[in-house]
């Protein structure tokens, strides 16, 4: 019991420290928003407050936040600055991940622990490129990592890469070229940002999530020793990081998504509860808008349902009802859906200057899209989802008595 209550006591200390930078990032989000910048200043704030070692194992010298923890962490700060929040997901994701499925070498995982403890190093995985997409699609990386004396040479450029003005530690896909290597493999390689040969070319100009820095990585024959090869795989094998990395990845982006259309549905209320259009009702009396306020609660609440839910069937590891697996996809597709019409009713409620680029809110409703073109995509976690109703065998029935 005791026990219990001093943990909940420690989430509750971190959640008041994440309510405070959450502010801090809000405040600076509509100046980098607009300039596309990268929020260095609140990175500082995150190391200073201890947030890059919250995943980090205790045995490491980190906080080992269980995954509520941090998925409650990244909705009170998404809801600050989407941004910031996405770009912290994809750190600290790492080690949570990593927790579980010790996909990466004993002294690499070590090195990123030590490196996020001890000096703030962030850590990302750089695998999407602009001819194969998603790597999620099974395709083969056109990067190319040819075998030399002692180690490797690496060839390639990575798109999407978060966090690119500040990482240290970039685990970046590369197709292997060696002797005796048919079919061909992917290579898992620590890459990092001090090698000769490494670039970042800031190309990153989108519509959504505009501050999270995921430019270019180029690497234009990049030599690294043996040891930097962290793992191998055949292509069209699973990813060695497994479920775990899936689960962390998938939620930690719907919690990030979850806080940024809380802050559109923040916003229209207080708009609702303080509009009143000169000779007329405030705006808070009429049914439309009514409506669609208690709209954005259902949807809200149910995908924070729907994410705890997956979240509690994956540490419980039960196997009741649901796989976990396809709880984590089914919370994922649902929550980016819910949240991108939650911001499209905030925009309405508001009306016409929710077009404003003066107002948060036009950000909020750029921002939620981003979800939508992070794994698990939508056709192939609802193709998850076919393959176990229809192609497999199906689970004996319980008996009743
Ligand atoms: C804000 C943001 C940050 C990101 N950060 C990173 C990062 O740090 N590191 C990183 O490596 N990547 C990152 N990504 C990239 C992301 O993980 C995807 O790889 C990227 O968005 C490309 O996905 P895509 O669906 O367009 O790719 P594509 O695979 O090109 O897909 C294009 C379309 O075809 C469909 N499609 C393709 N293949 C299949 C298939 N087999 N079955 C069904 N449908 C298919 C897709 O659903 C989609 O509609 C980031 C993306 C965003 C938006």
């Amino acid at each position: 019991m005791r026990s219990r209550r001093l943990r909940s006591v420690e989430e509750s200390e971190l959640l008041a420290t994440a309510r405070e930078l959450a502010e801090r990032f809000g405040r600076r989000a509509v100046a980098h928003d607009r300039e596309g910048t990268f929020p260095f200043e609140n990175f500082d704030d995150l190391k200073e407050a201890g947030f890059l070692k919250l995943t980090v194992p205790k045995s490491h010298g980190g906080d080992e936040i269980s995954l509520s923890t941090f998925l409650r962490l990244q909705e009170v700060l998404a809801a600050g600055d989407g941004s910031t929040a996405l770009a912290l997901n994809m750190h600290l994701i790492r080690f949570g991940g990593e927790r579980e499925s010790h996909s990466y070498p004993k002294h690499w995982f070590d090195e990123m622990c030590r490196g996020a403890v001890e000096d703030g190093w962030l850590s990302n995985t750089a695998a999407t490129e602009e001819g194969l997409g998603s790597p999620a699609g099974g395709g083969i990386p056109e990067t190319l990592a040819v075998a030399v004396e002692g180690g490797w040479q690496i060839t390639g450029r990575k798109s999407f890469t978060t966090l690119s003005p500040i990482l240290h530690y970039f685990i970046t896909s590369a197709r292997i070229s060696a002797a005796g290597t048919a079919p061909p493999e992917i290579g898992t390689f620590m890459i990092l940002r001090d090698d000769p040969g490494v670039r970042i070319e800031e190309t990153w100009d989108s519509m959504s999530m505009r501050s999270t820095g995921s430019h270019d990585l180029v690497l234009k024959g990049v030599r690294v020793p043996d040891g930097r090869l962290m793992n191998r795989r055949t292509v069209g094998k699973a990813d060695p990081r497994g479920g775990a990395g899936q689960t962390w990845f998938a939620l930690g982006v719907s919690a990030t998504t979850i806080g940024v259309a809380q802050a559109a549905r923040d916003y229209a209320i207080e708009f609702a509860r303080t509009r009143t259009p000169l000779g007329n009702a405030p705006i808070r009396e009429y049914p439309g808008v009514r409506a669609r306020v208690a709209r954005m609660d259902v949807l809200l609440q149910r995908s924070r349902a729907l994410v705890n839910d997956a979240a509690q069937a994956w540490t419980a590891k039960g196997e009741e009802g649901m796989p976990a697996l396809d709880r984590v996809a089914v919370a994922k597709v649902e929550t980016m859906n819910a949240c991108i019409e939650v911001a499209d009713i905030a925009m309405r409620v508001v009306g016409g200057v929710s077009l404003l680029k003066k107002r948060p809110i036009e950000r909020y409703y750029r921002d939620v899209r981003a979800a939508l073109h992070n794994p698990p995509l939508e056709d192939r976690a609802l193709e998850q989802l076919a393959r176990r109703a229809l192609d497999q065998q199906p689970t004996p029935a319980r008996p009743t008595e």
